[in-house]
Parts: structure tokens; sequence; C-alpha cells
């Protein structure tokens, strides 16, 4: 592990900050990740930003040695010393178990905020939507993410979606913190819980909840379908917006490109006590060692960094410099347009550019300034008191393998066990027994739902009894769901149909 210093370059006059610097750890990455990290770094050292660097190796080297994680004991020590991370893009080898860094990084670190700023720069850079500026948040560590999956039967696999109340409250609670101390005016939650009545709806219920301590900021909830199809459409609608994670995931993206180029966004994970900063796009090995690209989504990631170290005064000077750097023409190819751009600068020319240019505001773009109530937010998760839960029935699964419900109900309708009998059998969520539609396509993977007609508790044996001459009748039992009341009411959906 490398140690550079940055700041302390500087000759003292020099610097901006009379703060002692802050070691950071920096990954200069794969293909256009040094191009880039070296222009980024460039930059932040001409600003005067405090600085300690430790470098560390992690990506397609470590990947290469053996290392399914691409990142080593070392690299997280440094981690764990510093707190902060500015990534680099890393190239994940195709095939062969490699797991993702990012993935990674953020589990094992907890950084259960993705923050990804979308702005639009026109007439600079092209764009459909030159009033757009929206701050995605996504939630970063649950729902379909957990990567828990599994093949159940010949015909079905599963990948369970899990929606945590402190998870969501973190995230929820981060969104109306950001809002509030970025001066922003509304936040807008995107779930689809007309659907998922539960895991979306439990986000759904706390974005209500949490925001009710949020009264000045406007809050509004859309299914994220019509949410989407809005924030495609007319994006300068929205201000703040925070979902899950897979839709946060897909849309975040959506909304960098629309701006006008993926290549200009940067993001953060935040966490608890933990940071990680990066460009949201790939390592890009199509234009790598070329000096073509553009370091831009790298910079604004590490002024979001700067950000969150306490340097806001070098952060909006640079972000100035850069938005002048823009107005001024001076275009990486992947932004320059004939007639607009003024000059096309390779990665390195273009760091230069924004030197040049620090201590400039932009003359049209809104220049920058980051309020003083910018600070760690305050994330606290609401204690509960205990819940009474009380079993009262049980979801069998199945795998069968002749089409037909009823004639898996002949099988097992005469089944029971502590007054748990079968009330209803479903394919893929749908009811198809009692009176099922001959319609209803079956696959192999039946839900077999008893309950205790009593609707009082019965004992986990029950349970356990219940499966036990389900599999003397030679059935084949996949898995179970337990069917809970928590604090008398019922914590689990209908079937469709039912
Ligand atoms: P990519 O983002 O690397 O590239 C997509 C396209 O955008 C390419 O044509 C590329 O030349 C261009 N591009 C990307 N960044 C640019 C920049 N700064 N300036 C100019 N042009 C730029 O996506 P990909 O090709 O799908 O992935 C390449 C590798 O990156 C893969 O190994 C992937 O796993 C990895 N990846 C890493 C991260 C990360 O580390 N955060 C994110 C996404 C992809």
């Amino acid at each position: 592990m490398n140690t550079a210093i940055v700041e302390n370059d500087l000759a003292p006059e020099k610097r901006i900050t009379n703060i002692a610097p802050v070691t950071v750890t920096v990954a200069h990455g794969d293909g256009i990740g040094p191009e880039i990290m070296a222009a980024t770094l460039k930059i932040l050292k001409a600003a005067g930003a405090a600085l300690t660097i430790e470098e560390i190796e992690i990506g397609e080297k470590v990947y290469l040695k053996g290392n399914s994680a691409g990142i080593d004991n070392s690299a997280w020590d440094s981690l764990r010393s510093t707190r902060v991370f500015l990534k680099a893009p890393i190239t994940t080898p195709q095939g062969g178990g490699f797991k993702s860094i990012n993935v990674t990084t953020r589990k094992m670190l907890g950084l259960f905020a993705n923050v990804r700023p979308c702005v639009s720069y026109s007439p600079y850079i092209h764009t459909k939507h030159p009033l757009m500026d929206v701050v995605i948040i996504r939630e970063n560590e649950e729902d379909l993410y957990a990567g828990i999956e599994h093949q159940q039967t010949d015909e079905v696999v599963q990948c369970l979606k899990l929606i945590s109340r402190p998870g969501t409250e973190k995230i929820v609670r981060y969104a109306f913190e950001y809002a509030r101390a970025y001066n922003r005016k509304k936040v807008t939650c995107f779930t689809k819980d007309n659907i998922m009545k539960m895991t979306d709806g439990l986000f759904h219920k706390l974005f209500i909840e949490v925001g009710k301590e949020y009264p000045e900021i406007e809050q509004e909830h859309l299914i994220v379908d019509i949410g989407a199809a809005k924030l495609a459409d007319t994006p300068e609608r929205f201000d703040v917006i925070v979902m899950p994670n897979l839709y946060g995931d897909i849309l975040s993206d959506v909304a960098a490109q629309i701006t006008g180029s993926v290549g200009l966004a940067g993001s953060a994970n935040i966490g608890e006590g933990f940071a990680m900063f990066e460009a949201i796009h790939g390592s890009a090995p199509d234009i790598a060692g070329k000096n073509q690209a553009n370091p831009s989504g790298l910079l604004l990631g590490a002024i979001q960094m700067l950000v969150h170290i306490g340097q806001k005064t070098v952060a909006e000077k640079i972000q100035n410099a850069w938005l002048k750097t823009l107005e001024d023409g001076q275009h990486t190819a992947d932004i320059y347009k004939d007639g607009m751009s003024a000059a096309k600068l390779g990665t390195q020319e273009f760091a230069a550019a924004v030197i040049e240019r620090l201590g400039q505001r932009p003359d049209t773009l809104k220049p920058v300034k980051y309020a003083d109530s910018i600070s760690q937010f305050n994330i606290k998760i609401t204690e509960r008191k205990p819940v009474k839960k009380e079993l009262v029935g049980v979801d069998v699964f199945l795998q069968f393998n002749e089409r037909n419900p009823n004639k898996l109900a002949e099988l097992i309708k005469d089944i029971s066990a502590s007054g748990l009998k079968l009330t209803m059998i479903t394919n893929r969520g749908v009811k198809v027994w009692p009176e099922g539609f001959p319609e209803t396509f079956c696959t192999d993977h039946w839900r077999c739902r008893f309950k205790n007609d009593m609707q009082s508790g019965v004992s986990y044996q029950a349970a356990i009894d219940l499966i036990q001459k389900i599999h003397n009748r030679n059935l084949d039992v996949i898995k179970t769901e337990n069917l809970y009341l928590f604090d008398g009411v019922q914590s689990f959906t209908a079937g469709q149909g039912q």
C-alpha cells in the first residue's frame, strides 16, 4: 500500500482549508480507471483539497490472482481505518464465479444509501430535458439484491425479495435529511405496492410515517411504472426520489442518461461511518489507455467526497471551475458536439482546463454553493415495542408434476394436524383450488395453504406434523412459509383470485 500526500505538497499560503488533512483510501481501478483517477487527483490537488491518500489495489489484477472477491485483507484494513473510499471503475472478469466488488463493499461496509445527483447542463451538453435537477436516493442493501435465489422445481426458480423495517427507515430518513440539508423542496417515493402489498407496502408506509417528521418538505408517492414514465418524460417535476434497490438501480441509470451522458454522473454510497464515492460508469475497456475518457463522473464523485468530509469550499471551487469548463466548450470526445464545443480535449487536457479555471464561476449554469447545514446526517432507527406473533397456518410448497390442481387436492385435502386444514391451492400465486379456472396455466410449483379453522394460534409442532403427513404420502415438499398474525393482524397475503 502506498501513501501519497495530496494537499501537503502545496505551500501553506495556497491551501484554502485550515483543517488537518483527511486520510482517504483510493483505488485506481481498471480500464480507464487509472487515467480518470490521475486527472481527478490532479484537480483535487490543484484546488487545495486537504487529503492524505492511501492507495489500495483492487479489481482485475486481484481477481486474476485467484481472489474471487477482487479485494484482499490489506485493502479492507485500509478501508476500516480511513472509512472514506474514492474508487475508480473496476473490470469484473466474465464468468468464473467472480463477485462484484461494488456489491461486496456496499454490503460489507453497510453502505445503505446510494446517492446520485442527475443534472442537465443545457445548452452545453445536449439533452431533451434542459431543466432536470434530480437526486435519486436508492436503497443499497436489500430488496431482490440479497442474492438469495433457489431452484425449487424442474420448472421454477425463485429470488427472495427482502425489505426490512430498519433498512427502509434508514433510507427514507436519509432522503428526507438530504432534502432538508440541501434545501430541496420535495421528496417522491416510488414503489409497486399495488402489487407487492407487504414488501413495497412497508416501504411506502414508512415513507408516510417518517415523512411526518419533515412537514416542510412536499411529499408524494407514485407507483414505480408511472413514476418511471414521468421521470423519463418530465424529469423537471422531480426533486429528490427515494426507492427500493432494484427500481433505484434501473432508474438512476435512466435519470443519468437523460441528462445527456452517463459519463457525467458521480455517486456516493453512504453508510453509518463509511462512505464510498465513484463514477457511475464502468471501466470502458474500449477506450482504455487512449487519453479519451471523460473524468467528470469520477470528479463529481470526488466532489461528493469533499462535501462528506467537510471540505465544502474546495468542493465548490472545483465544481464551479468544472461548470465553467463545460460552458467554455472545453469538452472530451463523449460530449463533444460540432457547433457547441470549442475544443475536443483528451482526459489530461480536460483536467488542465478545469485547473486553469479554478477560482472562476459559470456565467450561465447555476454556480454551486454547499450550505453549512450539510453535515453527516443523524439516521436514527425508531425503537418499537415487542409485537405478539402468533402462528395460524402454514403454506406448504410442493413439486407436483401433473398440471391438475384438483388431482393434487384429492391427495392432500383430508390431511390435518392440530386443526390445520387445506384451505387453498395456488400456482404462481393464482388460486387454482377450490373453484379455480380451467384456463389458468399451472407449472410444477404449488402452494398449499393450511390454516387453523379456529383462527387461533397453533404450535410449530403442528406444522412439522403436517409436513410429515404430506411427506408420508410420497409428495415432494420443497419448502414451507409460516402464516402469522402480528399483534392480531393477518401478516400474509391472500391468493390472487381468492
Ligand atoms: P462502461 O460504462 O464501462 O462503458 C459503456 C460505454 O460508455 C463504452 O462505450 C465506454 O467507452 C463509454 N464510457 C464509459 N465511461 C466513459 C467515460 N468516462 N468517458 C467516455 N466514455 C465512457 O460499461 P460496460 O462496457 O458495460 O462495462 C465495462 C466494464 O466495467 C465491465 O467489466 C463492467 O463489469 C465494469 N463496470 C464497473 C462499474 C464500477 O466499477 N462501478 C460499473 C459498471 C460497469
